[in-house]
């Protein structure tokens, strides 16, 4: 970079890529540069008052047109966080003939200020002028088309950037992995990172984040092991990626691997990349790993108390995540409508329905928080939880808000922990009616008549459920040993690791049964039809994980297992005896909350 860039904090926060125009060693630029009073007041402005004040002097000087000087202000009009787009816009509008480097100040402004449309427009008018895009061009071209989802009119800037030859640069191919991703279309993304032989950091975070938001985490983690092949020096955000991908996975050792990185490396810590390692460990379930990074973190936001406090709650910390919020208020912080969700969360969890009664009254009087969705959500599960099942019911039907189905079904599932037919039923079939593709309502239906034996009805969910053609969501269980991911579905037993897990599941089952375990058969019918219904039990892919585990996972070691689903009643059973009975503690993350499983007992206290 050149050294009058070095040297301009103007230029310097704006130079996205040395963005270098000619007139930057013309004599007008460098008679500005060494003119006393204008030169250091441009490299200086921090404000649109003084902006205004210094563009008064340069009119009153004779330097309006300086091509240095209006660049200087263009840019920072347009791009600095304390400009001003209309003013930038009066400016370009007072140019004569725009140069590629005006025009390509204000896309990049509209794309920056999130307005698609306006960068798209100056694009066209480029064009129709005449005036030739080059590869700085592109990147905020594309990111505005990313921003409206416009598959197809993106790939015919694609086309462009190709047949102008710029598709080459960096950051016009990490802008078009990242549009392609946006728009869902992964394939295209992989095709164009994997067409570039040398690929920048900038370009690897951006296919590593478009995994990881296309929920392909095991391929995000794989391909930031490839990253680290390539003995590059990671950014802030494929750190912050590899870690969403590694809590969706509960992939502890990568996880915590990934923190080693960071301190081997000397990240500094941010409040952003440590609130992520907080996530990460909680939804772990190592929540002492988030601790530890909570109170190493020099900064802390009101993101990073919440992340803690959720991550106690889920856990079953229930206290010392109410301790914790307390904390966070005395400290000055304003909690948000996410802090509440953490608090009520840790209400549920601990089965404490004064408390949260008193959280809820509290965020709408002394914080002026309109209560949401998810608030209610977590009202229904309180009282729920604690068998207070008309009051729930009552709650949802005289809401400010329209109910949802997580809501009705988190009664539901109430409904069926303390076998409840009667509203058991007029709920579930209620579910039914108004979210008619979704297995778990038919399923967990299915289940509340079969505790009461009325096999005839929990056939005929079953039945109807194939009528209107919803497929049951396969269970899928994760476990990492050794930092490589292992999945489980239920099995069909030619899966070759079905047989080799054979003797361990057998073992398992015999164990247990001489501790008291008795297959819990009334959950199956639902699953598969031709199997045996206690064989198929022993095949549920959490069982699979587990024994996997017990195998392969060092017995110092928590065995650590990721489920998709809500765990079964008989899973559950099964595994508070395994843990007794093999002496193991055992970790199981379902659809919402964690298990801890340790000498026959688990920390939800049979409910989830
Ligand atoms: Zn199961
Ligand atoms: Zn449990």
């Amino acid at each position: 970079m050149a050294s009058a860039h070095a040297t301009s904090p103007l230029i310097q926060c704006t130079n996205f890529h040395t963005n270098k125009p000619l007139w930057m060693s013309s004599p007008s630029y460098t008679h500005l540069l060494t003119h006393p009073s204008l030169f250091p007041l441009l490299q200086t402005c921090k404000s649109m008052r003084e902006l205004h004040q210094i563009h008064a002097q340069i009119l009153t000087s004779g330097f309006s047109h300086n091509p240095y000087a209006l660049s200087s202000i263009l840019e920072f009009t347009a791009i600095s966080p304390s400009g001003s787009l209309d003013y930038a816009l009066q400016i370009f509008n007072s140019i004569d003939s725009p140069t590629v480097f005006y025009w390509n100040t204000m896309i990049r402004a509209f794309s920056t200020a999130h307005s698609p449309l306006n960068s798209i427009e100056f694009f066209i008018r480029m064009m129709e002028q005449g005036v030739v895009p080059n590869k700085f061009t592109f990147p905020f071209v594309i990111k505005s088309f990313s921003f409206l989802l416009a598959l197809l009119l993106g790939k015919a800037i694609h086309g462009l950037a190709l047949k102008m030859g710029v598709d080459s640069d960096a950051y016009v191919n990490s802008s078009l992995i990242r549009f392609y991703s946006n728009c869902g279309s992964i394939d295209d993304a992989l095709l164009v990172f994997d067409r570039r032989s040398k690929r920048n950091a900038v370009c690897w975070s951006a296919m590593i984040a478009g995994y990881a938001q296309a929920n392909l985490f095991k391929e995000a983690l794989l391909l930031f092991n490839e990253f680290q092949m390539e003995r590059l020096e990671p950014n802030e955000a494929i750190l912050v990626s590899v870690l969403s991908a590694c809590a969706h996975l509960g992939a502890l050792e990568q996880g915590r691997w990934v923190h080693v990185c960071i301190e081997r490396n000397k990240v500094l810590l941010s409040v952003n990349l440590g609130t992520s390692l907080i996530n990460m460990y909680s939804r772990c379930g190592y929540i002492d790993g988030a601790v530890i990074v909570f109170d190493q973190m020099p900064q802390r936001n009101v993101l990073t108390w919440t992340s803690l406090i959720m991550g106690l709650a889920v856990n079953g910390l229930c206290n010392r995540a109410l301790v914790l919020f307390e904390e966070m208020l005395d400290v000055g912080l304003r909690p948000d409508s996410i802090t509440f969700i953490g608090v009520l969360t840790a209400c549920s969890h601990g089965g404490l329905v004064n408390e949260a009664q008193h959280q809820f009254d509290r965020m709408m009087r002394e914080f002026r928080i309109v209560p949401k969705i998810e608030h209610y959500g977590c009202m229904v599960d309180v009282l729920g939880r604690a068998g207070f099942l008309q009051e729930a019911n009552d709650l949802i039907e005289n809401m400010p808000i329209e109910p949802d189905t997580i809501l009705w079904g988190a009664l539901l599932n109430a409904c069926i922990v303390h076998k409840n037919v009667v509203l058991g039923e007029k709920v579930g079939r209620y579910l039914i009616d108004l979210d008619s593709q979704n297995d778990a309502n038919y399923i967990l239906l299915a289940n509340i008549y079969a505790y009461v034996r009325r096999w005839g009805d929990a056939l005929e969910v079953r039945k109807l459920m194939k009528k209107r053609g919803v497929r049951k969501c396969p269970g899928c269980s994760v476990i990492e040993v050794n930092g490589v991911i292992h999945e489980f579905f239920m099995s069909d037993k030619s899966d070759h690791r079905a047989l080799e897990l054979k003797p361990m599941l057998d073992e398992m089952v015999q164990r247990i049964r001489a501790a008291g375990y008795v297959p819990n058969t009334s959950q199956v019918l639902l699953d598969i039809d031709e199997e045996e219904k206690e064989q198929a039990l022993c095949y549920h892919s959490e069982k699979l994980a587990i024994a996997y585990g017990l195998i392969h996972v060092d017995p110092k070691v928590p065995i650590r297992v990721v489920k998709n689903l809500r765990a079964c009643v008989d899973c559950h059973t099964a595994t508070k005896l395994i843990s007794m009975v093999f002496g193991r503690q055992i970790i199981v993350r379902d659809r919402l909350r964690f298990h801890h499983f340790k000498g026959g007992e688990c920390s939800c206290m049979e409910y989830w």
